[in-house]
């Protein structure tokens, strides 16, 4: 049965009325989906959309994937929650496969049920382990909503307090769209950063424990800093003792293409000491997690529990998901599929002056607008272009510095159809918008 649109008007005006203000929805009618097949979603009112924003980042390889829905089904059928106080199987074999993906030697894997919880976790960690309360984020970044890790998001329409129980120093380098050494080539732009870095902990007073950094920064645009950055951190932090903790939560599992983590186009000297993830691997299940050298994740030493974090029915859908993501080589469909988009995208928005820039891997793809004519962000023209591709029916996203950046991250089961579809519907949504703005 689809709904009437004013029974939307009616749940919108209910949602505003019980919820709170900051939990921000898109557009100005806002969608209710209701269900999804593969790359599709539909809504309410029964209309289809190519997903073209993975429920950003949820639906890792599909809507309603058969083997994940299954897996789920059947663990609910038998037990659906018991506590990290008893042994757990699924949680064990999820454990094991994580940590041996992860390439960090002597791994533990700790669960959560969310990006937020992994990283105030990987955050306790590195803090009692090096018995500082200091950190390094880099600007722009975004790493959660809690007390802590909103103490870290550097990009501040996601930060809202400056209270924090950390002292947080902001590095520069994760995007270089612009700012200073925007213009340097990749070794001068990693040097001038590392002298950035090397300064700044000259002038520092006491012991720093973690460098948290996303390889790719998600929620600030799919920003693509130039390989090997955080391996020429890694080298100035190892000289301190400082941790690196590579936030994996968008850049986890293949979608860049190139790699299995976001961390590997960096840092061909190392992993990090520890590395976060979240979102796909529980294909739209709660599933975070931690991954840290024994070491470091045993450095806690009074007794610990999570109620929620690798529940058995979370963990079969992890497994399934993951069992899936591997044996189709989904990494390696980003890497086609989300190269041949890029190209597509660059090639039908060309000749579009809203359009500075369309920069990606694999399939996380940011498209920074501007106001026609001039280099300076158009926050607004991201918006409409939201409108817009809805109307046409795609689903993207938006954020990055100003929020003037589309962001593109469809299911990693992307087909060639289906990407070039996006790319023209994208394109037209772009230049309806760029005739609204263009000055006449
Ligand atoms: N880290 C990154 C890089 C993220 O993109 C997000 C979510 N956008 C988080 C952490 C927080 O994850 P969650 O919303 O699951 O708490």
């Amino acid at each position: 049965m689809t709904q009437h649109p004013q029974d939307a008007a009616s749940l919108h005006a209910r949602h505003q009325a019980v919820l709170p203000s900051w939990l921000s929805l898109y557009y100005e009618r806002p969608l209710e989906l209701t269900h999804g097949e593969g790359r599709h979603v539909w809504d309410a009112e029964g209309n289809r959309y190519l997903d073209f924003f993975g429920g950003i980042l949820t639906t890792m390889t599909a809507h309603a994937l058969p083997e994940v829905t299954k897996a789920v089904s059947e663990q609910a059928g038998r037990i659906i929650h018991t506590s990290t106080l008893y042994l757990s199987r699924p949680m064990v074999d999820l454990a094991e496969r994580i940590a041996a993906l992860s390439g960090i030697p002597d791994a533990r894997v700790f669960f959560t049920t969310s990006g937020t919880e992994a990283n105030d976790a990987a955050l306790l960690l590195a803090t009692a382990h090096r018995r500082s309360n200091q950190v390094l984020a880099m600007r722009n970044s975004y790493h959660g909503r809690s007390f802590s890790t909103v103490g870290i998001t550097g990009n501040q329409s996601w930060s809202p307090t400056s209270l924090s129980p950390l002292q947080t120093l902001y590095v520069h380098g994760g995007v270089r769209t612009r700012g200073p050494y925007a213009e340097l080539g990749d070794r001068d732009y990693i040097a001038a950063c590392v002298a950035d870095l090397e300064d700044m902990l000259q002038q520092t007073a006491g012991g720093i424990a973690a460098l948290i950094a996303e390889p790719v920064q998600g929620v600030g645009g799919f920003t693509m800093p130039p390989d090997g950055l955080y391996a020429a951190f890694r080298e100035v932090l190892a000289r301190h003792g400082i941790l690196w903790i590579s936030d994996e939560v968008q850049t986890g599992w293949g979608r860049t293409g190139d790699h299995f983590w976001g961390w590997q186009a960096h840092a061909d000297n190392g992993p990090p000491d520890l590395l976060t993830f979240a979102k796909g691997i529980g294909n739209g299940m709660a599933i975070g997690g931690v991954v840290a050298r024994a070491e470091v994740m045993n450095s806690l030493t009074a007794n610990s529990i999570s109620t929620f974090g690798g529940s058995p029915v979370t963990m079969a859908a992890g497994l399934a998901n993951l069992t899936y993501l591997l044996e189709h080589d989904l990494q390696g469909n980003a890497r086609r599929v989300g190269g041949l988009l890029i190209e597509r995208l660059r090639a039908v928005t060309a000749g579009l002056d809203v359009v500075r820039e369309v920069r990606g891997r694999g399939l996380m793809i940011g498209v920074e607008l501007v106001r026609p004519g001039t280099d300076e962000r158009a926050p607004e023209a991201a918006s409409l272009v939201l409108e817009a591709a809805r109307e046409r029916g795609l689903l993207i996203g938006k954020g990055g510095q100003g929020g003037a950046s589309l962001r593109i991250a469809p299911p990693m089961t992307l087909t060639v159809a289906e990407a070039e579809e996006g790319a023209t519907l994208l394109a037209d949504a772009l230049q309806a918008v760029q005739g609204v703005l263009a000055p006449s």
